[in-house]
């Protein structure tokens, strides 16, 4: 099923609200959840014997790109990664004492920052380390996230020989006069390059990292990137909205401000994203992701078996995601916990032998049956009652009365149909499923039944 723009709808929908990575999502977590929680959470999630899932948080890069939002240090100076490889290792070893160690690790990541800001070197040793204290299958999913412009042959290499099978470039616009103004100049031939050489190398998926909203794009200087990128086949792409947030990110007040696109150029270009790829034959997944048909995230959608984590969309449903590094959230079947933000909170956490953990959040009964309605709503396009009833022991309509009840306008719209035994998203509420998971979200039913009472 097509996702089809619809303008005025998706205006009239317009508002902030959670990616669900996670329900509740982080601005849930408190400071009452403590690495204490985590150790007796790690012990438990024994019992399960689920496989495993590992991030691993590289903070580092060369250079600050102005659009960005990520908590990163900027550093040319190499060695600043050196100490923050061995507390990883240590965390490693603070953590790992608790698992079991026949659990399998089915999924890895390296995410950052630019993971490839490390050395060959040190990526065979980093993954040596992680090696010597989880058992990785070898089917895993191992993924790395890299920076076309600092990318080096030998890097290549040995990402390869280690075992990474997937790499996600991050490309955001091919245009040489946004990529100036966002300080990231990667031409085109470097990333055609780039790709050949990570194909010739033998990497079987590619993702593709892209970004509307910067500085100068239009419609027609987007499409020209789309059309490109289309011509390098890649097996995923990511097409996220830029944020312009500058008094939380105070390097994008560089970003001449009256060079951003208007907002109705902004949907333009969705528009445009939307119906390019999809005429090229790629799945909308949903939120900000396409994938080839036969990829397993549009398989496994196809299925109703898809999930949301940190990262993204993920086939891995039902594993337990364990997160190093400093900012990395790990996921466990009942809690979320998310390690200091700052290199200095972590640093000392680790030197003083604790687990780095300095929030998280304990899902409540509710919160379970609500991220799965969630999950299915934003990942498998639809709810089908009976699988929740029969998971929670509940009744779906009486539960959620008032929730089909709000739903009613969005039917009225179009979005969804509510059915007698399913809600399913239709092809215009595609690009609207975060409305829709919204009003199953009781934390945000509740801020907003707070600041009502409050006006009154
Ligand atoms: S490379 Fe990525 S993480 Fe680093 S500054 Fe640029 S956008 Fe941010």
């Amino acid at each position: 099923m097509k996702a089809k723009f619809d303008k005025e709808l998706i205006k009239k929908y317009d508002r902030p609200g959670p990616r669900y990575t996670s329900y509740p999502p982080a601005t849930e977590f408190t400071e009452e959840i403590t690495a204490d929680h985590y150790i007796k959470k790690l012990i438990e999630s024994n019992e399960r014997k689920t496989p495993l899932s590992l991030y691993f948080h590289i903070p580092f890069c060369e250079q600050r790109c102005l659009y960005c939002g990520c908590n990163v240090i900027i550093s040319h100076r190499k060695g600043i990664e050196v100490p923050y490889l061995e507390r990883v290792y240590k965390e490693m070893d603070l953590v790992s004492q608790y698992i079991d160690k026949d659990r399998k690790v089915i999924q890895l990541h390296w995410g950052g920052g630019t993971p490839n800001y490390l050395e060959p070197d040190q990526i065979r040793e980093f993954f040596e380390e992680i090696r010597k204290r989880f058992q990785i299958d070898e089917n895993a999913e191992i993924s790395i996230e890299l920076d076309p412009r600092y990318l080096t042959d030998e890097q290549i290499k040995v990402i390869k020989e280690v075992g990474f099978n997937r790499v996600s470039l991050g490309v955001q616009d091919l245009d040489p006069k946004v990529q100036q103004t966002v300080n990231r100049v990667q031409p085109y031939e470097l990333i055609k390059t780039q790709f050949q050489k990570l194909r010739d190398a033998g990497f079987q998926s590619i993702n593709v990292d892209l970004i509307y909203g910067l500085p100068y794009q239009t419609k027609e200087s987007f499409e020209r990137t789309v059309d490109k990128i289309i011509e390098l086949n890649p097996d995923r792409i990511a097409a996220y909205s830029f944020a312009y947030i500058p008094q939380v990110k105070p390097h994008q007040q560089l970003l001449p401000k009256e060079a951003l696109p208007s907002p109705e150029e902004k949907l333009a270009i969705l528009e445009m994203i939307i119906n390019k790829f999809q005429e090229a034959g790629y799945v909308y997944i949903g939120m900000d992701h396409f994938a080839k048909p036969e990829d397993e995230l549009a398989v496994a959608q196809r299925k109703g078996e898809l999930w949301r984590n940190f990262q993204g969309y993920t086939t891995k449903k039902g594993v337990e995601l364990l997160g190093f590094g400093a900012t990395s959230i790990g996921m466990l079947y009942d809690g979320y916990f998310q390690n200091y933000k700052t290199l200095r909170d972590y640093n000392k956490a680790v030197d003083e032998g604790e687990i780095p953990v300095f929030r998280g959040y304990i899902l409540n009964e509710d919160d379970f049956v609500r991220r799965e309605v969630i999950m299915d709503i934003m990942c498998n396009l639809g709810v089908e009652f009976k699988k929740i009833e029969d998971t929670f022991g509940i009744d779906f309509k009486t539960y959620f009365e008032k929730e089909l009840e709000e739903l009613k306008e969005m039917e009225d719209d179009g979005l969804i149909k509510i059915e007698e035994d399913r809600i399913r998203i239709l092809p215009v509420g595609r690009l609207l499923i975060r409305n829709v998971a919204m009003v199953f979200d009781a934390h945000l039913r509740k801020k907003k039944e707070l600041k009502f009472s409050r006006t009154i």
